[in-house]
């Protein structure tokens, strides 16, 4: 099969014309960051805030017409917000290095309800615990519910610098998009928005010095999602999926759009992997058992460990008590504890690769 070249893409974007304009999208600049890998097209259509909805058709109309071109397997354009016109094609992302953060961390799930955030705030803290300095940042715009469960229920606060003071709970620092949210509004967000909020906590919060920062994702793999992942300097991922099958098809699809954006998979938990019976002790696997484990394998990634589905730990969680630290001594406190350890090995082995490779080679 012929490669896919970047002009192929621009020439087919040229037939994509913006309303109002007189004009198509690559004539007036709009189109950034195009990356072509194993014939896959990403590519950014800038745009602003005010404009992200009427852009919208504008960004479908960009990845049917890269779609069409001999060659291409999928196409995925974002809206992103329009960088400085003298600054590179690819949208600028914070560094870790100016942030003064060890590694940051992302929990994902393919699909919502499957136990991430409660995974993401025990894994934190279980960080914590084996003497790691830990920030948690919600970027669930879909239900913030982070601050809940580490039973923070304060706003943030300015300092003399005019930066955004984390609050703290369980010696772990935390910010969430949902103080930036009205409470009880609906809200719409489009690529661009998550760009600025998430760009907001993660360069104008005194986050530093961390050794990590864990981010707990919105569920699923679309526009906002994607945005996400490429924005923020990820050095992993990790992620959740409970063990169904149908849960388990939209775990691999979160697995690939990370490999797709080239974001190292540090590894995958089983959530309410079986049922504890608080009475008599028995095991029953009530969503079958094992899946993700199974996953795991087949996709050539890394199984951390399976949490059973058990009251105590929805019960802690939901009440802002988390479990990995209410009830350390307990066996779930200690898988928590156990996951975390391979998270850390995990994110030592993928750094020490990091800085064994060879140089990159940039083809202009
Ligand atoms: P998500 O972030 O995937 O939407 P949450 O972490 O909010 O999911 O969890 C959804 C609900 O399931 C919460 O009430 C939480 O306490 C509960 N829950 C999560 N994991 C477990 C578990 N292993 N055992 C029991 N309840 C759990």
């Amino acid at each position: 099969m012929a490669s896919v070249e970047e002009e192929q893409i621009i020439e087919a974007l040229r037939g994509v014309p913006v309303p109002g304009s007189g004009t198509d999208v690559v004539s007036l600049g709009l189109v950034s960051g195009l990356v072509i890998k194993d014939r896959m097209v990403h590519l950014s259509v800038d745009t602003s805030a005010e404009k992200a909805q009427e852009m919208e058709p504008v960004r479908v109309a960009c990845e049917k017409a890269a779609a069409t071109v001999t060659g291409v397997l999928s196409a995925t354009a974002v809206l992103t917000e329009a960088v400085e016109a003298s600054a590179s094609a690819v949208p600028a992302e914070p560094d870790t290095d100016t942030l003064d953060i060890g590694a940051i961390i992302a929990v994902a799930s393919g699909k919502g309800g499957v136990g991430k955030s409660t995974t993401a705030v025990n894994l934190a803290l279980a960080l914590a615990r084996l003497s790691k300095s830990v920030g948690i940042l919600d970027a669930d715009i879909y239900g913030p519910s982070v601050p809940r469960m580490m039973g923070i229920d304060k706003q943030p606060k300015i300092n003399a610098e005019n930066r955004i003071v984390p609050l703290e709970n369980y010696g772990v620092k935390c910010m969430s998009m949902g103080f930036l949210m009205e409470a009880e509004e609906p809200v719409v967000w489009r690529g661009p928005m998550v760009m600025g909020a998430l760009n907001q906590l993660l360069s104008e919060v005194e986050w530093a010095p961390l050794d990590i920062l864990v981010v707990d994702l919105p569920p699923g793999t679309g526009d906002a999602q994607l945005t996400l992942v490429q924005q923020v300097p990820l050095a992993g991922a990790v992620i959740i999926s409970t063990p169904q099958d149908i849960s388990l098809l939209d775990a691999r699809k979160s697995l690939n759009m990370f490999r797709q954006v080239e974001v190292p998979i540090l590894g995958l938990i089983e959530n309410m992997s079986y049922f504890s019976c608080p009475h008599c002790g028995e095991c029953t696997d009530i969503f079958d058992h094992g899946g993700a484990r199974a996953t795991a394998e087949q996709m050539g990634c890394e199984f951390l460990g399976e949490i059973p589905l058990d009251v105590s730990i929805r019960e802690t969680s939901d009440s802002g008590q988390p479990i990995a630290v209410s009830q350390s001594g307990s066996v779930h406190a200690k898988t928590y504890m156990d996951i975390a350890a391979k998270v850390i090995a995990s994110i030592e082995a993928q750094q020490a690769d990091e800085k064994s490779a060879p140089p990159k080679i940039v083809m202009q």
